[in-house]
């Protein structure tokens, strides 16, 4: 990894702390304004990338990993004056949701029911809530994990449009909005809102969506299992670049089972998979 690199990294992890999963919701931003204006400008805008080096990846020297037939149910309408497309099929569960890529603001998911996990958290509130298919995914994952003497609990899954709305419009109060979009998601770009992701940790709470949970046996568990289930890691170690996050061994995403194994076979991310990115040729 050359030295620009690595910073980009750097960079992207500042920024996708808050970004990406915010479950905690209540933390301070803490980059610096340098920071995040360098940020922002990483994930794909960048057109000069470091794909020289011979450790470019197999993907990117091979033709359009998927044919466009079976692409993005992000079939996307032209895009707003802010740069973000809405897409067209919110209801699909193998949408893709990203930086690029926005729910439509009106868009609540009509079937999320409360998922039969342990949680880290007492309350009964929306966070818990899943689309139906994956709460019986995310149910029979857990169970599943269980087996192997790993005990998984959920920390934050589904987060409605006006959720983080609100979250955002605190933090455009307090830093203006071009700050707060370095550091929290823009209502309608967080994967959260579909109702198919759900951010989890070992029962015990520990490292609950933090870098920390990392090479954990619930993590490694997750990494080796998710797939089974119907689950991917969206946000996976090296991708970041692509999917505009940091990795988050916590943050997993459901799509069916066939697209999932399918996609670990082939090592890419929903942003490779459906060709939604101009991937470096
Ligand atoms: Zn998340």
């Amino acid at each position: 990894m050359n030295k620009k690199t690595k910073y980009a990294l750097a960079l992207l992890m500042a920024l996708s702390i808050l970004a990406g999963c915010s479950s905690k919701e209540e933390a301070t931003p803490s980059t610096s304004p340098a920071v995040s204006t360098a940020a922002t400008a990483t994930p794909n805008t960048t057109t000069s990338t470091p794909t020289t080096t011979a450790t470019a990846s197999p993907q990117a020297s091979s033709k359009p990993v998927q044919s466009p037939s079976a692409s993005p149910k992000a079939s996307s309408t032209p895009s707003k004056s802010d740069g973000l497309q809405v897409i067209a099929k919110p209801e699909s569960v193998t949408v893709l949701v990203n930086k690029q890529f926005s729910l439509p603001s009106s868009y609540e998911p009509t079937d999320l029911v409360y998922p039969d996990i342990p949680f880290t958290f007492a309350e009964k509130n929306e966070k818990r809530k899943m689309r139906t298919v994956a709460a019986e995914a995310i149910e029979k994952l857990v169970a599943g994990a269980k087996k192997d003497g790993i005990n998984l609990a959920g920390v934050s899954a589904y987060r409605s449009y006006a959720t983080q709305k609100a979250l955002f419009q605190r933090y455009v109060l307090k830093d203006g909005e071009e700050k707060a979009k370095t550091y929290s998601a823009v209502p309608g770009t967080s994967e959260h809102e579909t109702g198919l992701a759900i951010d989890v940790s070992g029962s015990d709470g520990k490292c609950a969506a933090e870098d920390c949970f990392g090479g954990t046996k619930e993590a490694n568990w997750l990494e080796k299992h998710a797939q089974e289930y119907g689950f991917i890691i969206r946000y996976p170690k090296g991708k970041e670049k692509i999917t505009g996050y940091q990795y988050e061994p916590w943050h997993i995403r459901y799509v069916g089972a066939d697209t999932a194994k399918d996609m670990v076979a082939k090592k890419v991310t929903m942003e490779e998979y459906y060709n939604a990115v101009p991937v470096s040729k």
